[in-house]
């Protein structure tokens, strides 16, 4: 049964107020499965998370039920190109970000239709000005979707998809190559000389710089995951 790995641009596609964190992982494999995607299920939140600071509560909600935490610098092209390195035609690829960040992702993405993989889309609404995206786009999605009708069809009560094999999460940092296995794993990594100074290397001076050096404390603070981001704090 094909696989299907979804890339959440959490930036540019967040989730509905009025929609629980902890039930996003149950839910967009229910939707899933409701449209006939089968096979095993993969989810990836990415965020640039110095850019954009999350409350531990919702990483945490994230992560608790099912879904990878993914620190990207700039559009996810390590994510998709790792994807594409391991995944096996008639895999299936669903990309959970706004025109924007599908726009950045074209290019790449209609080489890997090519190749025979399946592409599916939710998207929070297409814009006027992007109706060439999508013109073109079309072609090559199989499915595409507004983010908050797809989350809208699962079946809540579906307790068989409940994630119940936490040690099994991942965290990562794209920026750094580190990967981890808990939330606690990432904000340890942030306050890592091997990412200060790879912030150092790339960051762009804007004022979110402040930020970030507030939620990075020097190698061997301990800190709580809340302060992941300063929106807890
Ligand atoms: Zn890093």
């Amino acid at each position: 049964m094909a696989t299907t790995t979804v890339l959440w641009d959490i930036d540019s596609c967040p989730l509905p107020d009025s929609f629980g964190p902890s039930l996003a992982g149950r839910s967009i494999r229910s939707a899933l499965k409701n449209s006939g995607y089968l096979g095993p299920v993969t989810i990836t939140a990415m965020s640039n998370l110095h850019l954009n600071p999350r409350s531990a509560s919702l990483l945490e909600a994230l992560f608790s039920s099912g879904i990878h935490i993914s620190n990207i610098f700039g559009y996810c092209l390590s994510l998709l190109f790792g994807w594409r390195m391991s995944a096996q035609p008639p895999a299936t690829l669903m990309l959970i970000c706004d025109d924007t960040t599908l726009e950045m992702l074209s290019e790449p993405l209609f080489r890997i239709c090519d190749e025979g993989f399946t592409i599916l889309v939710a998207h929070p609404g297409r814009k006027p000005v992007s109706a060439d995206l999508w013109k073109t786009f079309l072609s090559v999605v199989s499915r595409d979707w507004i983010w908050e009708s797809f989350l809208g069809s699962a079946d809540d009560k579906d307790e068989a998809l409940e994630y119940k094999c936490r040690e099994m999460g991942y965290v990562s940092c794209e920026m750094c190559e580190f990967s981890g296995f808990s939330l606690k794993d990432l904000t340890t990594h942030f306050s890592s000389d091997e990412h200060l100074e790879e912030g150092n290397e790339r960051e762009t001076k804007t004022e979110h710089v402040g930020e970030q050096e507030t939620s990075c404390a020097p190698r061997g603070t301990k800190r709580p995951a809340a302060h992941i981001g300063p929106s807890d704090l």
